[in-house]
Parts: structure tokens; C-alpha cells; sequence
């Protein structure tokens, strides 16, 4: 009897120990952390974080860097640096070598291939429906909010023309894994979605999840995550304090700093605007 009573506790004792090894293992995975030591200077990291390059830019770049059989990310570092992080055309005098491989560039380097080299779709998937209806965003960066005190807004708004909640679906720009998942005052029902290479996706104020989203969860680029909506602004299941849109956040995470570094997605979406999936809504 008192064999099998001990049986039992060392039996349990393994099952326990395996399951806070692998828990541990689902929830607090290797993030690709960005190193800021070389960009001491905050205007610098402000202007980064602006990501002020138009899509069309972007497109140059690109095809620029296939041509010439470039890395993309290293050549769009360079180009970044050299002006000054504001590129509204591209300049079609190549001949400079724009890289300079110092460490310096290197910390700029790996926050743009973190934010980039993830993402995949465009966050509202095209409707197989032809009659379905437009969504608008602008740029709004670091424009004013007031609720919970006066703050800066860090990511961009992607509205329903109609307002009309759970209407548009929301899928993931990325390939990840659900990192965060539930009710936050400010955010609402809200996902955080971490890639690859170090970007957190963070998808706010939807109006539902769509079924089996937990955290841990594997995520495809494309897969549906839930539903635009309006909530937030309150205790959990408040609804309908501001019109309907999913608020996109880009971030990374910053070696020794405790707060994530927030990137503008405006331009990121515009960049994007024409790869979608299709989806039946
Ligand atoms: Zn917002």
C-alpha cells in the first residue's frame, strides 16, 4: 500500500516538473532582442522610430536591391542613415557605397530587419464579396489622447468606414506565436503577436477573438485572430467609447530597457496595402 502511495507522489512529482519545464518553455521563448548601445542619442531613436519612407520609396529600394542582387535590409540601413531617416524620393545616384559597416549601423540594421523581415499580409484581409466596403487610416504618430491621461498615440488606427463592430476580419501580418491575449483597459481585447526576428504585432480594441486563439498558439501570416470592434476604454467588455477600428501597433523589444520601442506602421502599411489575403466576409 504505502508503495503504491509513493509511486503515485513521484509519478505526480514528474508530470508537475515536466509541465513547468515545457510551460516555461511555451511562454518565455527566446525574444530577439534589439541592441540600443550604439544609438544613444533619443532624437536618433525617435526618428527611427518615425519610419518616415513613402511605400514608393520602399518599392524603389527593393527593386533596386533584386537587381543588383543587394541585401535588402542592409542597403535600406544605409540609405536610411545617409538621409537622415526622412526619404520622400529615392535618389537614383546609386554609385555611392552607402554602407558603412560600423556598429553604429549595425544596431540600425537590426532594428529594421526585425520590423521587416516578418511581415507578410496587409491586416484586413480582401472580402471575396464585391459589394464589401472600404476601411481609411492616416498617419496619426504621435498624435493626442487623453483618455487615461494625456499620452501620445503609437501606432496607427485603421478605421470601418460603416462602424459597424465585428464586420471587418483581422488577420496576422506575421508569422509568430501568441505571445499576450486579453482585456486591457487601454487596449480592449487585444492580441500581441511575436515574429521571428523580434517584431511584437499588437492588434487592439477587436470586438471578438477568433476560436482556439491562447496564448502560446502558433500563428500562420494570414490566419484570422478576430474581429475589428470598439472595445476598450474601461473594465473588461466595455464597448463603444470611440468608433470602430483596429488599432496596429509595431514593437521591439530593447536589451536592458524596460519599456518596448514603438514603431510607426503608417508607411510599413502602405508599403503592404497591396498584399492581402482573401477571405470570405
Ligand atoms: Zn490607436
Amino acid at each position: 500500500m504505502k508503495k503504491t502511495v509513493l509511486k503515485i507522489y513521484i509519478f505526480t512529482f514528474i508530470v508537475a516538473f515536466f509541465n513547468v519545464i515545457l510551460l516555461d518553455r511555451l511562454y518565455n521563448r527566446n525574444i530577439n532582442e534589439v541592441d540600443f548601445i550604439n544609438i544613444e542619442s533619443p532624437m536618433e531613436a525617435d526618428k527611427i522610430a518615425e519610419f518616415s519612407i513613402t511605400d514608393k520609396s520602399i518599392d524603389e529600394i527593393k527593386d533596386y536591391c533584386m537587381k543588383n542582387n543587394l541585401d535588402f535590409i542592409k542597403f535600406f540601413t544605409s540609405y536610411m542613415i545617409c538621409n537622415n531617416y526622412e526619404v520622400d524620393s529615392v535618389s537614383y545616384d546609386y554609385n555611392e557605397e552607402y554602407y558603412k559597416d560600423s556598429d553604429y549601423a549595425k544596431s540600425v540594421e537590426s532594428i529594421y530587419r526585425a520590423i521587416l523581415s516578418d511581415i507578410e499580409y496587409f491586416p484586413i484581409p480582401n472580402s471575396t464579396n464585391e459589394t464589401s466596403r472600404n476601411y481609411w487610416y492616416c498617419n496619426s504618430w504621435k498624435s493626442e489622447r487623453t483618455y487615461g491621461g494625456n499620452r501620445k498615440h503609437y501606432g496607427t488606427d485603421i478605421m470601418d468606414s460603416k462602424n459597424e463592430r465585428g464586420y471587418f476580419p483581422i488577420i496576422s501580418m506575421t508569422d509568430g506565436y501568441v505571445e499576450k491575449i486579453g482585456w486591457l483597459e487601454l487596449g480592449g481585447w487585444r492580441v500581441g503577436i511575436r515574429a521571428e526576428h523580434g517584431g511584437y504585432f499588437y492588434y487592439a480594441h477587436l470586438e471578438k477573438y477568433a476560436d482556439n486563439l491562447k496564448q502560446g498558439k502558433k500563428i500562420k501570416a494570414g490566419d484570422i485572430i478576430g474581429y475589428m470592434g470598439n472595445s476598450g476604454y474601461g473594465e473588461e467588455g466595455t464597448y463603444g467609447k470611440f468608433d470602430v477600428h483596429l488599432h496596429l501597433g509595431i514593437a521591439l523589444t530593447v536589451k536592458d530597457r524596460e519599456d518596448e520601442f514603438w514603431i510607426n506602421p503608417y508607411w510599413i502599411l502602405q508599403y503592404i496595402e497591396d498584399t492581402k489575403v482573401k477571405v470570405d466576409y
